[in-house]
């Protein structure tokens, strides 16, 4: 007969000791780990794929989506890999394409400079709490299951995994129903410059017309110099974070890649192979946690501001369909400001999210998960663990003067402010 549940206790050897501990290596968990390193922080980065760079790598997004301020480390990113894009003001929108191999590349090179630890194939499994903070994490390694002991830890899963294993208060999807945006498998196809022969693996669909496709569009980004062809076009109703959704997501959204590169090499796309298909499906929008202040869609539409701002975006309000029908939600928005608020749980004195899991409503997340926003949501939060270090001070109670003038210091600016 099935047991319900059983318990699960083990002695577990602590690996090491930090100050600060950022689970996930994506956009949030890059630049929390070097904004905190520059406030002389000794931090340990967990990462539980090969890579850094989180969707923009693992998932082969490849565009960062313009958000209308480039600032912070976002900039500087822009600025040692792409300069071409880069202008002297920071209120201005690019939506610069990149390399994925070469983004991975530069944030390996990027952490050894900023003297960040970084543990790769390290995925975190649990917390061990101590009253309202959190005292390590349990993490899943190479040699086995390992304790990292820290003193503030930043939960940057892109899933919230941190702070719900604590017992964060979180809600997931619409607010009506719970449906997340669905998944997407991205993949690119090479110009070969001769007429290759459409290939249809077995199983897959044979898509007749624009409407046949999963967006009922199509959606990509043709680079000129090099003969490259970004494609966003699969569409999985899936939640990232439910193992079902995803068994059935990660085959179903292959399928998918096949058949559409089939649909593009007979209607335009003649002599492009496909190239390389990203190693996992993408996760637009998994969990939310409940911190002290939710971002809402008032608060997008309105252009909010706020005095604790953190990040700034005018990315539209951008919905794919929840039910993974042919529509997508896409609304401009002028700007608004994200609080620092939005990163806090309510009962931990050491932990904060940061990037896409943040509090937020469905609607508000659809426009400030691009990855930029999460750059710049990072990168506040590695300032404000410091801060919290040195003034001694739970996470909830920090200076918010404090935390400007040193973003500042980091080179983030805020437009009218
Ligand atoms: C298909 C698709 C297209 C998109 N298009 C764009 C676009 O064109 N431009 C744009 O700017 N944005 C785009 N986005 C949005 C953007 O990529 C994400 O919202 C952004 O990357 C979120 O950043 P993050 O750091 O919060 O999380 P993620 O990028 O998801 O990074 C989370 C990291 O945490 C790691 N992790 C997860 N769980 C654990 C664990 N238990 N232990 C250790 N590590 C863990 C993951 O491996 C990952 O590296 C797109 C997203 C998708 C899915």
């Amino acid at each position: 007969m099935l047991k319900a549940n059983y318990s699960f206790e083990r002695q577990v050897k602590t690996f090491t000791h930090a100050e600060v501990i950022v689970i996930g290596g994506g956009p949030a968990g890059t630049a929390a780990a070097i904004s905190a390193a520059r406030c002389g922080k000794k931090v340990l980065l967990l990462e539980k794929s090969a890579q850094l760079g989180g969707m923009g790598t693992l998932g082969n997004v490849s565009v960062f989506m313009p958000v209308g301020n480039v600032t912070g480390i976002y900039r500087e990113i822009i600025q040692e890999m792409l300069e071409e894009n880069l202008l002297p003001e920071h209120n201005h929108s690019i939506a610069p394409q990149y390399s994925p191999f070469l983004l991975r590349h530069y944030l390996n090179e990027k952490m050894k400079k900023e003297q960040v630890q970084v543990c790769f194939h390290c995925e975190f499994i649990g917390t061990i709490q101590e009253g309202s903070r959190i005292r390590a994490v349990i993490v899943s390694t190479r040699e086995g299951l390992k304790a990292f002991e820290g003193e503030r830890f930043i939960d940057c899963t892109g899933d919230a995994r941190v702070a719900i294993d604590a017992g964060v208060p979180y809600h997931t999807g619409r607010e009506e129903d719970g449906l997340t945006q669905p998944m997407t498998l991205m993949f690119t196809m090479q110009n070969t410059g001769k007429t290759v022969t459409p290939v249809l693996p077995e199983g897959c669909y044979d898509y007749e017309n624009e409407a046949d496709l999963p967006q009922g569009r199509r959606l990509y980004w043709e680079q000129h110099n090099d003969g490259t062809l970004l494609v966003n076009m699969s569409r999985v109703k899936a939640n990232g974070a439910i193992m079902e959704d995803v068994n059935y997501a990660e085959m179903e959204a292959l399928k998918q890649v096949f058949s559409i590169a089939y649909y593009l090499q007979k209607t335009g796309f003649e002599t492009y192979a496909l190239a390389h298909i990203a190693a996992q499906t993408g996760v637009r929008e998994t969990n939310q946690i409940n911190g002290r202040y939710t971002l809402t869609e008032q608060d997008v539409v309105d252009g909010v501001q706020f005095a604790d701002v953190v990040a700034q975006t005018n990315y539209e309000i951008d919905i794919h369909s929840p039910n993974a029908e042919k529509t997508t939600d896409e609304r401009k928005v002028s700007g608004y400001d994200i609080p620092y608020r939005c990163m806090v749980p309510e009962a931990f004195d050491n932990l904060l999210v940061a990037g896409r899991p943040i509090s937020a409503t469905h609607v508000a997340m659809s426009s400030m998960r691009m990855q930029a926003t999460c750059y710049a949501l990072g990168q506040a939060a590695g300032v404000a663990v410091a801060i919290s270090l040195d003034d001694s001070s739970p996470l909830n109670d920090i200076s918010i003067n404090k935390l400007h003038n040193i973003l500042e210091r980091q080179g983030v600016k805020f437009i009218g402010k």
